[in-house]
């Protein structure tokens, strides 16, 4: 067991830090429609997008801790670059590594590693948020073609994107047997979506509305029986969100050292105060021990598997409580400035807040780590008289 980052990891991260202070700086500050395409091909062209994908689909190839360690790192640069490196690596691409046809991985993986496309994945619905089995949203084959007919919510980053993976149902038993996957190309007939509405991090968050939507037969990903390998897969997603997570939380950290060096009240620094002093402290110990169950739990996965999902519950509950907390004392150390939008700190926070929500809420995640634990079965459903 070594806890130390190897000489070519400490050289990946260093690099990361050199583009970006070199090539992106500059692009990341349009958030435009066509300043996102131009920066997804800047960053293509600079082995930042599909990091943990098989180089013959057009990735870059990396372990899932490398993956892990530079989005955490391209997100302490930017919040842009933590996102597009996060979707197009571990994101809703990673379920058609995992369950497309030959032709599919063809048609979808290598143009996500290129930079031309983005791939989202809806799957809550307004009646099925932590039971995402009660989902309703429905795929019939119809010919050459599956029929979509629904609605999902709380969907990150459609404006952006061009296809979603959508979660849905091709039979009416009820049960989560029913439940496979379509990759819903944008421009579909059927297709719509909301105009989204704002969250705390000034994100949109879309509805998608699926009327008669005709799809090609060709992009169903799995016609049924692929909840537990989908949500398997999605356990590398989660983790590429933790890593977020400890990127906001690292660059407010070092913020926080920083500006505690330089602001001067009663005549001196304020980081000469015991009581800024412990809070640094407190800072530190929390990113380190929630990097370091981050980490574990992405070197679990191994060279190219998936992450163990107890493990990653584990660095999933930690890490976002431990973000929140070191974002809101980088907030407290930078006083009145902190809590303005001059400074990152206050949309850092509301970003990394979101972390105990999306990817399964906290309690989710503590009902998952309790269930082995107790070693009693995960399902929360009332049962029926
Ligand atoms: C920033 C952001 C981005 C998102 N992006 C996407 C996306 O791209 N695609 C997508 O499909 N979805 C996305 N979501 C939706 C997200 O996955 C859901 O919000 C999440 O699954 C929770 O569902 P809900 O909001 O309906 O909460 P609910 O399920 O209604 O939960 C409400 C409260 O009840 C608690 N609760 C529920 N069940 C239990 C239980 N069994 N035990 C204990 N407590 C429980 C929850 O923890 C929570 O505190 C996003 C959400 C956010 C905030």
């Amino acid at each position: 067991m070594n806890f130390q980052l190897t000489e070519q990891q400490r050289q990946l991260v260093d690099s990361v830090h050199d583009i970006h202070r070199r090539k992106l700086h500059e692009l990341c500050k349009d958030d435009s429609g066509e300043g996102i395409a131009r920066l997804r091909r800047e960053m293509a062209d600079h082995g930042l997008l599909g990091l943990n994908l098989p180089e013959p689909l057009g990735g870059v190839g990396l372990s899932l801790l490398d993956t892990v360690l530079l989005i955490q790192n391209l997100q302490a640069c930017s919040s842009t670059l933590g996102a597009l490196s996060h979707r197009s690596s571990t994101g809703a691409v990673g379920a058609i590594v995992e369950l497309g046809t030959d032709e599919q991985k063809r048609r979808f993986v290598g143009r996500v590693c290129q930079g031309e496309i983005g791939i989202g994945i809806g799957i809550t619905e307004p009646e099925a948020g932590s039971a995402a089995t009660a989902l309703r949203t429905s795929a019939r084959i119809d010919g050459d073609h599956v029929v979509i007919n629904g609605k999902k919510q709380f969907v990150s980053f459609v404006n952006h994107n061009h296809f979603t993976v959508v979660y849905c149902r091709f039979g009416d038993s009820g049960s989560p047997k029913d439940i496979g996957a379509v990759i819903v190309p944008h421009d579909a007939p059927g297709f719509s979506h909301s105009r989204g509405t704002l969250n705390m991090a000034d994100e949109l968050l879309f509805e998608l509305y699926f009327d008669d939507c005709r799809v090609p037969r060709e992009n169903i990903l799995a016609d049924g029986n692929a909840f537990g390998r989908l949500i398997s897969v999605y356990n590398a997603e989660r983790l590429g969100s933790i890593a977020r997570m400890l990127g906001s939380a690292q660059a407010s950290y070092g913020m926080a050292v920083e500006y505690s060096k330089t602001r001067r009240q009663f005549n001196r620094e304020i980081s000469d105060f015991q009581g800024i002093q412990w809070m640094l402290a407190d800072m530190r110990v929390k990113l380190e021990a929630a990097q370091l169950l981050t980490y574990r739990a992405a070197a679990g996965a191994g060279e190219h598997g998936l992450p163990v999902p107890f493990e990653t519950s584990i660095a999933k509950v930690y890490t976002a409580q431990a973000a929140k907390e070191i974002c809101d004392d980088a907030i407290q150390i930078h006083g009145a400035n902190g809590y303005t939008k001059e400074y990152p700190l206050a949309h850092r926070y509301a970003e990394v807040r979101g972390g105990s929500i999306y990817g399964g809420t906290l309690q989710i995640h503590k009902n998952m780590i309790a269930s082995v634990i107790l070693d009693r079965p995960l399902s929360q459903w009332k049962k029926s008289r």
